[in-house]
Formats: structure tokens, C-alpha cells, sequence
């Protein structure tokens, strides 16, 4: 049954009511032994907490000349593997004549990478090929971060007429470097399930981390934050993958992730849990002084933005704010905050001001 959204729940097409949802596999499929040897290590270390098998069959490689996938042909190897562990499976589709190739070979779910999430005409030629087709789909965000892009992703494919829908957060490219191959920005995932709660959110730890160390915290990070499920890359030999080597797992450390992650109630039960509830009241109580204390900052903003009318003065001045962030920071510090948080939060703070001193400057 439909929720009031219309999306089919997870665990009713999946079948799977357990949390978290889980998908193994290679990131490539590269032979047949090496997909069925993979998918037997799996059943073998984490068989019953696998739920979906997954291979990469038409990479999307960032260079030329890189192992692009084997193609079609790999397409019954995934799909005997499966059988034969009694588990459906999933490709990566990024075109029409991929959609039919994998519906031909009885592919049970399809999934959309993040280089096609990003182009709005690869993305509704897809739906457009998926019209009438009963099939699960799971989509990846961009790779850039954002979130319009990524849920007119879904809208596309939902207005297509799938309604077994799931999304995979796999992290956001990022100029910077950082300990991530893409920062996972769980900011975004939140505000996607503030938006849409019914929107299943699965986490692709691999991807974000780049490196197999990252796995298990990241894995034990989305199950913290309450979401669905995890896509994990393994390999029967990873460091020897034709892609993604670094960041891929064998099945046996597959297994040992999975049997120690903590997996956490995703809400409050009943009646609610009085220390949470004394503590919960507290903070909307801080909550509300802080805005009321930025409504009053804002108000001095403007005054102040009167006085540089007067004086003809430039509403930004670098001194000034070179001050008011070094004292934050070392304030900050004293009350255990992070720089990145407190630069974060003045940067915010400081553009706001910005815009309420604007309002009185341009008015002539
Ligand atoms: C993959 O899952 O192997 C893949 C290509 O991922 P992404 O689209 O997230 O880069
Ligand atoms: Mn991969």
C-alpha cells in the first residue's frame, strides 16, 4: 500500500523489515567467477543481512580509457549470482538501451548514478523508458550538492509512475581536499527527509570515504542519524578491482561491519522518555532566546547601518569583521566549539547583517 505521498515503503517492496537495508557487491562486475565468487563470500560472512546484490555493468569513469564496464554481457552473471543466493539484484542503468538490456535480463531493481542524477534530460529519458514497467528504483544524489536537483530526480521518476522509490546519499564532490572522496554533508540528506520523511534514504559509506578505513564510521554515522540502509562495495579481492580499489571491503570484513554496527530506534516510542523530553524543552527554550538575541543584533545591524548612511560609509569593513570573527573564535574555543562551526555560524550571521544594513543603505 501507498503512503499519503503515493512512494511505496522499502520494506514492503523489498520485503525487508529489518534496519538497515543492505547492498553488496562489486563496484564492477569485471568476470563471471570473480561476481560469483564475490556474491558466494557474501552469503557465506554476511548472508541474512544482505538484502540486494549490486554490480556496476556500465561504468561512468571521470577519464578516458579506464575500465568502462563490461557491458551487456555481465548482465546474467549478476543475475544467476543472485539466483543462486536467492536475492535480487542491481545495476547501475544511465540510458534507455541500458533500462532495456537490464529489464531483458530480469534485473529486479536499477539504480541511477550520480553522474546521470546531474543532467535533467539523462534523467527523464529514463523515466520516460520506464513508463508501465513495475521496477524499483534507487537514486543516487548529484554530485554536486543539490538537493532541487536531487529530488527532481525522484519527482521525474515518480511522475513516470514508479512508486518503489529509494534514494542513495553518496556524498557531494568538493574542490576542497578532505579526508572524504566525496564530504558526505549530512545536512542535506536531513533536510531531504525533513522535506520528504517518506523518501527511504540509503547511505553509500564507499563512495563518501574513498578508502575502506572510512567504512564502518560512516556506516555507524547513518545509522545514527536514523536512516534506512547502506550500500557497501565488496570484492573477493578488492585491492586487485578494476575500479574503485581502494575503497572496497572483502565479503568477510563486509560481515564483521554489519554484525557491529549499532543499529538505534529510529524514533521515540509511546509514550515518549521523560529525560529526553526535560532536555528537549530546555534546548527550544535556548532555541528561542538565540533568535530572539539575532532579532535584537539585526536591530543593532540597522542602526548601525543608518550611521554609515549618514557618513557614507561602506557597509562592509574588512577590520571589523577580521575583529568579530578572531573574537568568536577564541570565545568559541572556551566553550568547546569548533572554528569550522563558528566561522560557519558568523559567516551567517555576518551576510544576514549584511542584508538588514543593505535595506536601509539603498533606500535613497
Ligand atoms: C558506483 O556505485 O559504483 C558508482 C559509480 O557510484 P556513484 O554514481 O555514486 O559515483
Ligand atoms: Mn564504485
Amino acid at each position: 500500500m501507498a503512503n499519503k505521498f503515493g512512494i511505496i515503503p522499502l520494506g514492503e517492496w523489498s520485503k525487508v523489515q529489518v534496519s538497515p537495508f543492505v547492498i553488496s557487491g562489486p563496484c564492477s562486475a569485471e568476470g563471471e567467477e570473480q561476481v560469483f565468487n564475490t556474491v558466494r563470500e557474501i552469503v557465506k560472512h554476511a548472508g541474512g543481512k544482505v538484502h540486494l546484490l549490486r554490480a556496476g555493468i556500465w561504468k561512468p569513469r571521470t577519464r578516458p580509457n579506464s575500465f568502462e564496464g563490461v557491458g551487456e554481457i555481465g548482465l546474467p552473471w549478476i543475475k544467476a549470482a543472485g539466483n543462486e543466493a536467492g536475492l535480487p539484484v542491481t545495476v547501475e542503468v544511465a540510458n534507455p538501451e541500458h533500462v532495456e538490456a537490464a529489464l531483458k535480463n530480469k534485473i529486479d531493481v536499477l539504480w541511477i548514478g550520480a553522474r546521470t542524477t546531474v543532467s535533467p534530460f539523462a534523467v527523464q529519458e529514463i523515466a520516460d523508458s520506464l513508463k508501465g514497467v513495475d521496477v524499483p528504483v534507487l537514486i543516487k544524489n548529484p554530485i554536486n550538492p543539490d538537493l532541487e536537483l536531487w529530488i527532481g530526480a525522484v519527482e521525474r521518476f515518480y511522475q513516470s509512475g514508479i512508486k518503489k522509490l529509494a534514494v542513495i546519499h553518496r556524498g557531494f564532490s568538493s574542490y576542497e581536499k578532505t579526508i572524504y572522496r566525496n564530504p558526505p554533508m549530512w545536512e542535506i540528506p536531513i533536510e531531504l527527509r525533513r522535506r520528504f520523511p517518506e523518501i527511504p534514504i540509503i547511505v553509500d559509506p564507499s563512495h563518501m570515504g574513498g578508502t575502506r578505513d572510512l567504512i564502518y564510521t560512516l556506516s555507524q554515522q547513518a545509522m545514527d542519524m536514523g536512516f534506512d540502509g547502506l550500500m557497501i562495495e565488496s570484492h573477493i579481492n578488492p585491492d586487485k578491482a578494476w575500479s574503485d580499489a581502494k575503497q572496497q571491503v572483502t565479503p568477510e570484513r563486509l560481515g564483521e561491519i554489519l554484525s557491529s554496527l549499532i543499529v538505534r530506534h529510529p524514533t521515540v516510542t509511546q509514550n515518549g522518555l521523560q529525560p529526553l523530553d526535560d532536555l528537549r524543552a530546555r534546548i527550544d527554550r535556548i532555541d528561542d532566546y538565540i533568535l530572539e538575541l539575532l532579532g535584537e543584533r539585526m536591530g543593532i545591524s540597522e542602526k548601525i547601518g543608518e550611521v554609515k548612511k549618514e557618513n557614507q560609509l561602506a557597509i562592509h569593513q574588512s577590520e571589523r569583521w577580521a575583529q568579530i570573527v578572531k573574537r568568536a573564535l577564541e570565545k568559541g574555543k572556551t566553550g568547546g566549539l569548533t572554528e569550522e562551526f563558528i566561522l560557519k555560524l558568523f559567516q551567517q550571521i555576518h551576510n544576514e547583517s549584511i542584508r538588514h544594513q543593505s535595506s536601509i543603505m539603498d533606500i535613497p
